[in-house]
């Protein structure tokens, strides 16, 4: 039996590992969750799932939850320090599905306490980079990428029984879709509505993340979130848009061999993968039907119309704090868009002019990486007031 930390519970992939955890009950127990202020979907998944301790936001969500289930026999807490707790407490895997910044804290409390982590919260490893791979080596953490891409590129890499290595590879293929704006010209994207940018072709998914795939920082972060995994740099890693979603990503190796995984663009395969590996269990997706499929498209990415990709790649050259700077402004600016306070396309104008106006400095301990996300969020909120709106 496997005891279940669920970071994230009430969001999408917090839904799918729910999906997995109640196909194989005999196999897997929610013993704790987090979310943020959602109190009615934590409710239901207290009644259905009945974990032991329970964190919400704030001490309002904690409250009005605790009168909801007050038959249940749970813990109910709040903040910050009770998040990072339960991910340290009795459990054998941590699900860091945090949206942001904000799940930082938590996932490397699971870490530091030796869980086996998997990671769909990109933005704690993108921001925390080095830090955060020492702390996994130092704690001696199996780490497993949730990110469909990073999934699909473990899986395709030489199995070792520490995890998957780079041995003889010549680059990585990082696949995107494109997002719902990738036919669109730079004019039609200017006055995009947030509910234009949410509406993802393959895959249904929180706000923020959606986003981020119709802007391409999605792909930016991801960039940089497999330039720390797979211990590469950006001239290793070629982004490749393949509008479909079929092919979850590839790697090509020295002898000319492309390995590539593929499947049904569905969460539960690699949050079950990363939950069962070494071995594969059931999710209930549908197989792929080749006939069905009939036609796979690849195409370059188009790095004048989506310049969050090319910032993404010179964050990770400038070090540092640069990518917690790149990142906190575009949290800022997404929240920004999604209140329709800026256009689309301010979301990597405001990114780009963060990043020139910001002090790169080297990330020795993590306040540095807390005080560059600070700046950077201050910084980014007074230029929305005084040169977006
Ligand atoms: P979501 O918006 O659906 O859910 C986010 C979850 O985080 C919710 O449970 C919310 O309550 C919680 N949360 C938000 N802010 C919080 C805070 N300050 N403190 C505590 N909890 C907080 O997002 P999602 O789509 O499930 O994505 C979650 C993470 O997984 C993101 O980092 C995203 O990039 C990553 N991811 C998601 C997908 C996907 O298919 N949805 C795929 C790959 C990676
Ligand atoms: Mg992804």
């Amino acid at each position: 039996m496997q005891k279940i930390c669920l970071l994230g519970a009430t969001g999408s992939i917090g839904a799918s590992t729910l999906d997995v955890i109640s196909r194989y009950p005999e196999q897997f127990k929610l013993v704790s969750a987090a979310a943020n202020t959602n109190v009615e979907k934590m409710a239901q998944i207290c009644r259905n799932f009945r974990p032991q301790r329970v964190v919400m936001g704030d001490q309002d969500s904690r409250d009005r939850l605790a009168a909801l289930c007050c038959d249940l026999p749970i813990q109910f807490e709040y903040g910050q320090a009770a998040m990072e707790s339960i991910a340290a407490d009795d459990c054998d895997q941590v699900m860091a599905a945090i949206m942001g910044f904000a799940g930082l804290r938590p996932t490397l409390a699971g870490i530091r306490a030796g869980k086996r982590t998997l990671l769909a919260n990109k933005e704690s490893l993108v921001t925390a980079g080095r830090l955060f791979m020492e702390e996994v080596e130092r704690h001696n953490v199996v780490l497993m990428p949730i990110d469909s891409e990073h999934n699909a590129i473990y899986q395709c890499l030489p199995q070792t029984e520490h995890g998957a290595h780079k041995r003889d590879i010549a680059r990585i293929l990082l696949t995107a879709s494109g997002g719902p704006f990738r036919t669109f010209t730079s004019e039609q994207m200017t006055c995009v509505t947030p509910a234009q940018a949410c509406a993802h072709p393959n895959w249904s998914m929180g706000q923020k993340i959606s986003i981020d795939s119709a802007s391409l920082m999605n792909k930016g972060l991801e960039l940089i979130e497999a330039c720390w995994l797979f211990d590469v740099t950006p001239n290793e890693v070629q982004v490749v848009v393949h509008p479909e979603s079929i092919v979850h990503s590839m790697v090509s190796y020295q002898d000319g061999s492309v390995i590539a995984q593929m499947g049904n663009p569905d969460m539960k395969i690699p949050i079950a993968y990363g939950m069962t590996w070494p071995e594969r269990i059931d999710t209930g997706v549908a197989q792929l039907d080749f006939f069905d499929l009939a036609q796979l498209n690849f195409e370059a990415p188009d790095l004048d119309r989506f310049p969050n990709l090319r910032l993404a790649s010179e964050a990770w050259f400038a070090g540092g704090t640069a990518m917690a700077t790149l990142n906190a402004a575009n949290e800022v600016a997404v929240a920004a868009f999604l209140r329709e306070q800026i256009g689309f396309l301010d979301i990597a104008r405001l990114n780009e002019r963060v990043l020139e106006r910001s002090d790169i400095n080297t990330v020795n301990n993590l306040d540095a990486v807390f005080e560059a996300d600070g700046r950077a969020r201050e910084l980014a909120t007074k230029l929305i007031s005084a040169e977006f709106t």
